[in-house]
């Protein structure tokens, strides 16, 4: 019953008239945008947001007495409040604003790395992290004489749990690893991988740019020690970026930047930090980023995420499905747990032309190796072609890919 309920009031055309962008057209044919797992649209809520802050409130925050700083600030404070429920932190000032996922990974792979890592102690990561979440910890490796592990995955795109185990050691101080693979669409089981890693007495940081949008998350039940996301894949704006870290660690790491806003007070002879979160925000943030991002999250949680999850599943297994019946195309990233990407190939084409050819149609897909080269190598493939669903796609989307991808086979081979 309750669910007849919740799905009536899910309408996806309703949700598409949100999307001003929805509506234009690309090389003479209606937009069908497939490459959400790059960057999502915007609903006008935000987008208003962004008009309204430069209209009427456009201000430094944090600093001064004066009444549009007041209402600035307490706008970009909001954001903070509204992310503490959204993630369930503990406390607001365990969430420190940045520019992205990779900002807020450089900023844990530094500054824990400045603090705990020793020549010797371990780092593990996984075969199917995206660039962001491996080349900072190769950084940090070399400067500490750390060393890196790298749990393998199997044929189907799944992590190796048995090998994970068996890397894990006393010297393993650090587990990152991503919740949702960007190229595979594989969902990673965290909440064990978190519960192995602190019984060997590792943090976790969990990269959660491609999870945040389509599943609903809580640090506190996943006991996780940091978490790190990007506004732009969650409806949100450009340049503004999460990161959820326990107070215990964000206390006892050094600063990231020095600067404005972070500091308690500056003389010559010595400087004391502000306390959380702002000892990690040093000089002027992205104002209106952080301000509309508020916006993204009610978005998100009026639609409410468990429903944003079942539209997309379903979309998922329907372009699975599709695509398969196209002769010679493979799906890479078959895992069991698997959200919102479809990851694939066309038997002796190379992804690119098949980009080329969708694009011609209106239908905007990502090529390439997706930030995660070493993975595309474990598959001993140059890229892929990858289609990822958002909250706003549909079935006639799915069907304008498929078209497109066999006219490309027909075109191609
Ligand atoms: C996009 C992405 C990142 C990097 O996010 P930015 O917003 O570019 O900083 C990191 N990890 C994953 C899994 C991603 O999809």
């Amino acid at each position: 019953m309750e669910r007849t309920a919740v799905l009536e009031r899910f309408d996806v055309n309703n949700v598409r008239k949100d999307f001003p962008i929805l509506t234009r057209t690309v090389n003479g044919k209606p937009l069908v945008y497939l490459d959400n797992g790059a960057t999502t649209q915007k609903p006008r809520q935000v987008i208003d947001a962004i008009a309204h802050y430069y209209t009427q409130l456009n201000s430094n925050v944090h600093r001064g007495v004066h009444h549009l700083s007041q209402l600035a600030t307490d706008a970009f404070e909001v954001t903070r409040r509204k992310l503490k429920p959204f993630i369930n932190a503990a406390h607001e000032h365990e969430i420190v604003l940045t520019k992205g996922t990779t900002e807020s990974i450089n900023l844990v792979a530094t500054c824990y790395g400045k603090a705990f890592l020793h020549a010797g102690d371990e780092i593990i990561i996984s075969t199917m992290e995206h660039h962001s979440n491996i080349v900072p910890w190769q950084i940090v490796c070399e400067e500490r004489g750390a060393v890196l592990k790298v749990v393998p995955i199997n044929e189907a795109g799944e992590l190796d749990m048995a090998a994970y185990r068996s890397m894990l050691s006393d010297r393993t101080k650090m587990v990152a690893i991503t919740y949702v693979s960007n190229a595979l669409g594989t969902v990673n089981p965290v909440k064990e991988i978190i519960d192995l890693a602190h019984a060997s007495g590792a943090a976790v940081l969990v990269d959660a740019a491609q999870a945040i949008q389509h599943l609903p998350i809580d640090v506190q039940a996943l006991d996780v020690d940091f978490l790190v996301f990007s506004g732009h894949k969650m409806y949100g704006p450009t340049g503004i970026g999460i990161l959820y870290g326990k107070e215990k660690w964000l206390n006892a790491m050094p600063p990231y930047q020095g600067g404005g806003e972070m500091i308690k007070e500056v003389t010559f002879a010595k400087t004391t930090y502000n306390e959380l979160p702002f000892k990690y925000e040093a000089g002027t943030p992205n104002i209106e980023a952080g301000i509309c991002l508020a916006h993204a999250i009610d978005y998100i949680q009026e639609i409410g995420l468990d429903q944003i999850a079942r539209h997309e599943h379903e979309l998922l297994e329907y372009a699975t499905r599709r695509l398969l019946e196209i002769p010679g195309l493979r799906i890479i990233g078959t895992a069991k747990e698997k959200s919102s990407v479809v990851s694939f190939l066309l038997d002796g084409v190379h992804p690119y032309d098949v980009g080329v050819i969708l694009d011609k149609l209106g239908v905007a897909v990502r090529t390439g190796h997706h930030c995660t080269q070493p993975l595309m190598d474990r598959y001993g493939i140059p890229g892929t072609v990858r289609a990822s669903i958002a909250v706003y796609n549909t079935t006639e989307d799915i069907d304008a890919l498929i078209a497109g991808v066999e006219r490309a086979a027909a075109m191609l081979r």
